[in-house]
C-alpha cells in the first residue's frame, strides 16, 4: 500500500472508532435531520400497500449527494470513505420512514457502484459512474435464480462467445431488487454450468438491449416500496466491453461484493432500530395503565434495555467490520457476524416494539408493524443467516457444510 493510501485507510479506521463511540456523530445526525425534514411522503401508507416506488424521494436523495457519496470525485461523486457513507446511511435509516427507498439507495451504494468502481474499465467507469452518482440512472444486481439461491454457482444463466469477441446471454434471474426501475444490470452468467464457480463471468448490461424482459413487480412482505422483479435474457447480444473484470473472474467479483458490503447494506437498518427504540421509549413514558406510565413496569423497561443492547451490539459489529475493511484486512468473518447480529437483532427488536405498543403496534396506521415486515428481508438477502453462520463456522475450522458461498 502507498503511504497516501495507508494514511487514508488509517484515517478511515480511526473514524470507525469515532463512529462507534459517538452515537450522535455529526455526519449521522446531519443526514438524520435532513431525512426527517425532507424525505417525508404523506402517501407512504398507500404506496406501501400498492408496492409503489417513490421517484421524488430518489431525486431528493440525489440532490443531497446520497447516490454519489462514495463515487470518486473524478467520476462526479463526493469521494467519501466507507465509514462516512455508513454514518450517512445510519442517518437515512433513522430519518426516512420509507425503508424501501432507503434499501433501494443502499443496494446502489453498497453493491452496484463498488463493483463498477473496482472492476470496471476506465470506459465502463466513465459510462456509468457519473450517472449513478447523480441518480440519473439506477442499477440492479442479478445473481439469484429460481433454483440457485444460497447455492449461487449452481446458476444456469449462460453466455456464449461470438465470432467478433462479443457474447450472447441467455437465462432467467429472480428476485432482483430495482429490476423494474433499472437502467443497467450486473449479471452473473456461466460458460458451462458444470464448471461451478470457475465458469462464471460478470457482465455490465444495458437494460434497454433487445432480448431483455423484466417481469412484473413482485409484491413482498416488507420493503414493498422497493421494486423487485425477475429478469429474462433471451439471446441478448453484448459487446466485448461488457465484461466486468475478466472472463472467468465472476466468483472473485462476487466475493468482493459480498465480503463486507453484505453487512454494510444493514447500516440503514441499524439507524431504523435507533429510531424504533426512541419511539418505544417515548411511548412507554406517555402510555398509562394501572395508573402509571408503562415504562415504570420492569417488564417493559427491561424490554427497552434489550432493544438498546441489540442496537449497540449491531453498531459495534458493523463498525468493527468497517475498520477492518478500511485497513485492507480480512473482513469476511467480521462482516458475517455483523450481518447475523444486525439482521436478527432488528427482527427481535421489531417484535419488542410491537409488544411495547400493544394493539397500536399491530394495527397498520401507526407504522410500528411496518418495521417488522421491512427488516425480515435482512435475514435472507445478501446470504441468509444460515449461510453467514456457515462462513463463521468455516473460519473456526469447521467442515464446509454444502457449497454455500
Ligand atoms: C428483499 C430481498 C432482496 C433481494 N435482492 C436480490 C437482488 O437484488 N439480486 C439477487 O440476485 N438476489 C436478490 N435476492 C435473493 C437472495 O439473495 C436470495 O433469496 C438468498 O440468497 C437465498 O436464496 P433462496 O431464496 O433461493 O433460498 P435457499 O437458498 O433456497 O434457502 C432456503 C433455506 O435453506 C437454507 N440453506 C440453503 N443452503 C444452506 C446451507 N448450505 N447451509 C445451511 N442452510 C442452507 C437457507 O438458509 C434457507 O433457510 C433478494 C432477496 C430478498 C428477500
Amino acid at each position: 500500500m502507498s503511504d497516501a493510501r495507508t494514511t487514508q485507510s488509517e484515517a478511515s479506521a480511526s473514524m470507525a472508532l469515532a463512529a462507534l463511540c459517538d452515537l450522535h456523530h455529526p455526519v449521522k445526525v446531519e443526514m438524520a435531520e435532513w431525512a426527517t425534514a425532507k424525505l417525508v411522503d404523506p402517501d407512504l401508507d398507500e404506496r406501501d400497500t400498492a408496492c409503489r416506488f417513490w421517484p421524488e424521494g430518489w431525486e431528493l436523495a440525489a440532490g443531497q449527494g446520497v447516490q454519489g457519496t462514495m463515487i470518486a470525485r473524478a467520476h462526479g461523486g463526493s469521494g467519501n470513505d466507507v465509514v462516512t457513507a455508513l454514518l450517512q446511511f445510519e442517518g437515512l435509516g433513522y430519518g426516512c420512514a420509507d425503508a424501501g427507498l432507503v434499501f433501494a439507495l443502499s443496494t446502489q451504494v453498497w453493491t452496484m457502484q463498488p463493483l463498477i468502481a473496482q472492476f470496471g474499465t476506465e470506459s465502463q467507469q466513465q459510462r456509468y459512474l457519473p450517472r449513478l452518482a447523480d441518480g440519473s440512472i439506477k442499477g440492479a444486481f442479478c445473481i439469484t435464480e429460481t433454483d440457485s439461491g444460497s447455492d449461487t454457482f449452481a446458476m444456469t444463466t449462460t453466455f456464449t462467445r461470438t465470432d467478433d469477441d462479443g457474447f450472447v446471454l441467455n437465462g432467467h434471474k429472480a428476485y432482483v431488487t430495482m429490476a423494474p426501475e433499472a437502467d443497467v444490470f450486473l449479471v452473473f452468467a456461466t460458460s458451462d454450468p458444470k464448471l461451478g464457480q470457475w465458469g462464471v463471468t460478470t457482465f455490465v448490461v444495458d437494460a434497454a438491449l433487445d432480448g431483455i424482459a423484466i417481469g412484473p413487480n413482485r409484491p413482498k412482505m416488507g420493503l414493498r416500496t422497493t421494486p423487485f422483479a425477475d429478469v429474462t435474457f433471451d439471446n441478448v447480444e453484448l459487446g466485448p466491453d461488457s465484461v466486468l473484470g475478466s472472463v472467468g473472474s465472476g466468483a472473485a467479483v462476487f466475493s468482493t461484493a459480498m465480503e463486507a458490503e453484505r453487512a454494510f447494506v444493514l447500516a440503514a437498518q441499524i439507524g431504523a432500530m435507533e429510531r424504533q427504540l426512541d419511539e418505544a421509549v417515548a411511548y412507554s413514558r406517555t402510555r398509562r395503565q394501572f395508573g402509571q406510565p408503562i415504562a415504570d413496569f420492569q417488564a417493559v423497561s427491561h424490554r427497552l434495555a434489550d432493544m438498546k443492547l441489540r442496537h449497540d451490539n449491531s453498531r459495534l459489529q458493523l463498525y468493527r467490520a468497517a475498520a477492518l475493511f478500511a485497513l485492507g484486512r480480512p473482513s469476511m468473518e467480521a462482516a458475517a457476524l455483523a450481518k447475523i447480529q444486525a439482521s436478527e437483532a432488528a427482527v427481535a427488536s421489531s417484535v419488542d416494539a410491537i409488544l411495547t405498543h400493544g394493539a397500536r403496534g399491530y394495527v397498520s396506521e401507526f407504522g410500528v408493524e411496518r418495521d417488522l415486515r421491512n427488516v425480515a428481508g435482512g435475514i435472507v438477502y445478501g446470504g441468509t443467516s444460515d449461510v453467514q453462520r456457515n462462513i463463521v463456522a468455516r473460519m473456526l475450522g469447521q467442515r464446509r457444510p454444502g457449497r454455500d458461498t
